[in-house]
């Protein structure tokens, strides 16, 4: 394989292999005219890799239908590879161990608090990979890689939090290195917004789209954005920081430093102040969906409030990306069509109607999994290829 040249016949076979892969261990599994359609490469062509790689054991074929006709699913073998996500939470940590064929093996959330410096932040997190690596039954040789979601931008150039993030004690330190020197594995590092459109797009609410962006609204707002299929972070990794959006220049100062933005009118710490004076006791945006359910007419105000802003952002999002989908995630989004509704009057109100028609504005399907999950996507989005490939018979590269 070394004596590849670009251009060479080779080359050109192992690239296609590559996509077909790729198509595969995205969607978890596809049939043949699947790879087909979203690989661009023809039927004969997927056909002739999809027998190469079930000879080496990369993949597994088997009978299903579709479309009341016949067909053969391909997806990854289960023993290609262990994958494994870490999320990191203003509130909880979360790790699970799955692997390349979609399947979660082993997973757990643990509360974690606020004010944890980041070094017994990362001994739990340690700890919890190497237990649950355990409980699944596989060795730490067996990783392909671990995603890692943290609560804030990640700098491109340091690959450090910044200063925005919420974990306190946390800026300035590069959590993918430090955890990578623990583990002894590679580590693919994101922000919480950007793995919970990940999480989504593979496992929830967007499969099968393409364009989408997931709003995250708890402590902080954030957005992920994924355009055709891949998530867009911008050269300094800051795309979709849809909370900084200056929504009245004379309102709130902000943690970013600048007034008004959309976070100080829907981060949970905002809404909890509007609520404090009149409902005793401690609330949480948790409590305060709850007590909306239960027709508590305050917190049902702060809440459709709370949405009317959302929308308003989310519209300004449409008329510039024009999604398809809008998958609204974080502790809000429990709120269902109190807060659904009002999201989507703003976006009527606010956004061109062209960019409005055909967008949907739905919550994601997985609650508190999506990064966790999106944790695992990533590490499938951003392996090496060559790694997923098995080579046990020297007749792999014969077809080449
Ligand atoms: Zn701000």
């Amino acid at each position: 394989m070394s004596m590849d040249t670009p251009g060479s016949q080779s080359s050109l076979h192992r690239a296609n292999l590559e996509r077909v892969l790729r198509a595969v261990r995205m969607a978890g599994s596809l049939t043949q005219a699947e790879i087909a359609r979203s690989t661009g490469l023809s039927a004969a062509t997927v056909s002739n890799i999809v027998r190469e790689l079930k000879e080496s054991g990369t993949v597994v074929v088997a009978d299903t239908s579709s479309g009341g006709r016949r067909a053969r699913s391909v997806s990854l073998s289960g023993d290609a590879g262990i994958v494994v996500g870490v999320d990191f939470g203003h509130t909880h940590l979360r790790v699970a161990v799955g692997n390349l064929a979609h399947r979660v093996l082993a997973e757990e959330s643990e509360p974690i608090d606020v004010d944890v410096s980041a070094q017994q932040g990362f001994d739990r997190a340690e700890a919890m990979v190497e237990r649950l690596l355990a409980q699944a039954g596989f060795r730490s040789d067996k990783v392909i890689g671990v995603g890692l979601g943290v609560p804030g931008p990640i700098d491109v150039e340091t690959g450090a939090l910044g200063s925005t993030a919420i974990l306190p004690g946390w800026t300035g330190i590069a959590p993918g290195r430090e955890l990578s020197q623990r583990l002894g594995m590679p580590v693919h590092v994101d922000n919480d917004a950007n793995l919970g459109a990940l999480g989504e797009l593979v496992w929830g609410a967007g499969r099968g789209l393409s364009d989408l962006a997931y709003i995250k609204v708890a402590s902080g707002v954030g957005a992920g954005l994924v355009i055709n299929g891949q998530i867009y972070r911008g050269p300094g990794g800051t795309a979709g920081e849809i909370g900084h959006i200056t929504l009245d220049e004379a309102g709130p100062v902000c943690r970013c430093g600048n007034r008004g933005c959309l976070e100080t009118f829907v981060g949970s710490r905002y809404l909890l102040n509007l609520l404090n004076a009149n409902h005793p006791g401690e609330l949480t945006l948790t409590k305060v969906v709850q007590l909306a359910q239960q027709g508590d007419l305050g917190c049902r105000r702060v809440i459709a409030d709370a949405g009317r802003q959302i929308g308003s952002g989310v519209a300004t999002l449409c008329n510039l990306l024009n999604p398809r989908r809008i998958i609204l995630g974080g502790d809000l989004a429990e709120a269902g069509e109190l807060v659904l509704s009002p999201i989507r009057d703003s976006v009527a109100r606010y956004a061109i109607p062209s960019a409005a028609r055909q967008l949907s504005v739905v919550p994601g399907t997985l609650g508190g999994r999506a990064e966790v999950l999106g944790a695992l996507a990533l590490v499938m989005s951003e392996m090496g290829e060559s790694g997923a490939i098995r080579q046990p018979a020297a007749s792999a590269a014969a077809h080449a």
